[in-house]
C-alpha cells in the first residue's frame, strides 16, 4: 500500500485562554496561537497536525514545505526526518517543529487507511487513560471580565483547588520564573501544605542562576516533589544542582534531541526528560528516546508546549505507549475556553484523560471552529511570547536579573 501526499495546507486559529499565563520568557497574551496543519494524500485523506511558533503563525514555514513533501508515500516516515531534517542541512534550516507536525499527520495518515488508532502503529497501548498534572501559572486577570488572576500564595492554592475539583487532579505543576525566588518559594510552599497528599513540580524555565537554584531546591527538598524541572539553563548548570540537592533533576529544554540524551547518559545531569511531541520532532522520535530513557532507568513525562485537542492526541497516544517509569504528563489544556476539534475539549476524569481510539490520531476538525478561531486569529494576528504586557521594556536574561514585582 502507498499514501502519496498531494498536498498540504496550514490555518493558523487564535484560542482564548481562560486568562493570560505569565512565565519566564514573558506570556501567552490571553490566548494561544497554533497552525494547524492538513496534509491531504492523492487518494483525499486527509491526516491533521499542529505545531506553535511563539505566538506566531507557522502557516509560511509549513506550506514553504509542500515541494518537499508532494508526492512523498506517508509511510515512509524515516525517509521524511532525513528530507526535512537532515542534520547538517539544519544548521541552516531548523524544521524539526514542522517536521513534528507532518509525522503527526502522516500517522493520522496511516492509521486511517488501515482503520487502527496511532497507537496500535507504535506497538500498542499499555494503558487505556493518561495521567495529567494540574499546570498553574501565575496569570493575570482576564483583560474583559477581570476574573482569573493569580498573583498571590492564597490565589494560588485557591485555584489549585478549583483544578482539582473540576479535573482531579493529584499532582500540580507550577510554572515560575516569574517573581523573586523567595516569593515564588512561600506560594510554592503554600502549595505542598494545602495539598500534602500530592505530588508537586517547580519550573522555572531556567531562570534561577546555579546558586539560588541550589538554594531553592534545598528549600523545597521537604516536600513530595515528583522532580524540579530546569530550575537553572544547561546540562552543565543543571549537574551543578543535581549534585547539591536531594531531588529528581527534569528538563525539557536541554535534551531534546538523542544526541542530547547521549550527552545526558554519559554524563548524567538529568534524572527525568520530559518528551514534547513537537519538541522532539514527532511521536516517533519521542517513543525512540524514551526506549534509551527505559535502558538507563531515567524517568520520563510527557511535555506540554501548548496544545489544542490535536497536539493532546499525539501527546495521549505518545503516553499510552511510554515504556518504563513515567510521570503524569503536563498540559496547558485545561486553561483554553475552547477546541477546534469536533465533539469539543476532549475531558480529564479523574486527573487523566482517555486515550483516543479511532482510526488514526482519533480527533477531527470541526469546520466551524477553525474558521471562527481563524478568523479571531485575522483580527488579532500575533502576540510576542517573549514579551510580558505588563512591563514593554523588558526582555528576560538567562539567568533573570530582573523579576516581576508581586
Ligand atoms: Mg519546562
Amino acid at each position: 500500500m502507498q499514501l502519496i501526499i498531494g498536498d498540504l495546507r496550514a490555518t493558523t486559529v487564535t484560542v482564548p485562554l481562560e486568562a493570560p499565563l505569565r512565565h519566564s520568557n514573558g506570556a501567552h497574551w490571553g490566548r494561544f496561537v497554533r497552525t494547524v496543519v492538513e496534509v491531504e494524500t492523492t487518494e483525499g485523506l486527509v491526516g491533521l497536525g499542529e505545531l506553535g511558533g511563539g505566538g506566531e503563525s507557522a502557516r509560511m514555514a509549513v506550506e514553504g514545505l509542500r515541494g518537499h513533501v508532494a508526492g512523498h508515500n506517508a509511510f515512509d516516515l524515516s525517509a521524511l526526518w532525513f528530507k526535512l531534517c537532515n542534520p547538517t542541512a539544519s544548521l541552516y534550516n531548523n524544521r524539526v517543529q514542522v517536521h513534528a507536525a507532518i509525522e503527526f499527520a502522516c500517522l493520522d495518515i496511516i492509521g486511517q487507511a488501515l482503520g487502527v488508532p496511532v497507537h496500535d502503529l507504535l506497538g500498542g497501548k499499555l494503558r487505556d487513560r493518561v495521567a495529567f498534572a494540574g499546570y498553574l501559572f501565575f496569570r493575570y486577570a482576564n483583560e474583559h471580565d477581570g476574573t482569573g488572576e493569580v498573583r498571590t500564595a492564597d490565589q494560588l492554592v485557591q485555584h489549585a483547588r478549583e483544578l482539582k475539583a473540576l479535573h482531579g487532579f493529584s499532582a500540580h505543576k507550577l510554572k515560575g520564573g516569574v517573581f523573586p525566588p523567595d516569593y515564588e518559594l512561600e506560594c510554592y510552599q503554600a502549595l505542598g501544605a494545602a495539598f500534602p497528599e500530592d505530588d508537586l513540580r517547580y519550573d522555572p524555565n531556567a531562570a534561577l542562576d546555579v546558586k539560588q537554584a541550589i538554594r531553592f531546591g534545598k528549600a523545597i527538598e521537604p516536600l513530595r516533589n515528583d522532580y524540579y524541572e530546569d530550575p537553572t539553563w544547561g546540562l552543565n548548570g543543571l549537574r551543578q544542582v543535581r549534585d547539591a540537592v536531594d531531588l529528581r533533576i527534569a528538563t525539557n529544554t536541554v535534551v531534546t534531541s538523542i544526541e542530547q540524551l547521549a550527552a545526558n547518559v554519559l554524563h548524567r545531569a538529568v534524572d527525568v526528560v520530559l518528551l514534547d511531541t513537537t519538541f522532539w520532532g514527532g511521536i516517533r522520535p519521542a517513543l525512540q528516546a524514551a526506549t534509551v530513557c527505559d535502558a538507563f532507568q531515567l524517568g520520563v513525562g510527557v511535555h506540554s508546549s501548548g496544545e489544542l485537542g490535536i497536539q493532546l492526541a499525539t501527546m495521549l497516544h505518545l503516553g499510552a505507549v511510554l515504556p518504563g517509569s513515567q510521570y503524569s504528563a503536563d498540559a496547558h489544556y485545561h486553561h483554553l475556553t475552547d477546541d477546534v476539534i469536533a465533539g469539543g475539549k476532549l475531558a480529564y476524569e479523574d486527573g487523566s484523560i482517555a486515550v483516543p481510539d479511532g482510526p488514526g490520531l482519533g480527533v477531527s476538525l470541526d469546520r466551524e471552529k477553525l474558521a471562527e478561531y481563524a478568523a479571531l486569529y485575522a483580527e488579532l494576528g500575533n502576540y510576542p511570547y517573549d514579551r510580558d504586557p505588563g512591563r514593554p521594556d523588558w526582555f528576560a536574561l538567562v539567568p533573570n536579573e530582573n523579576w516581576a514585582r508581586p
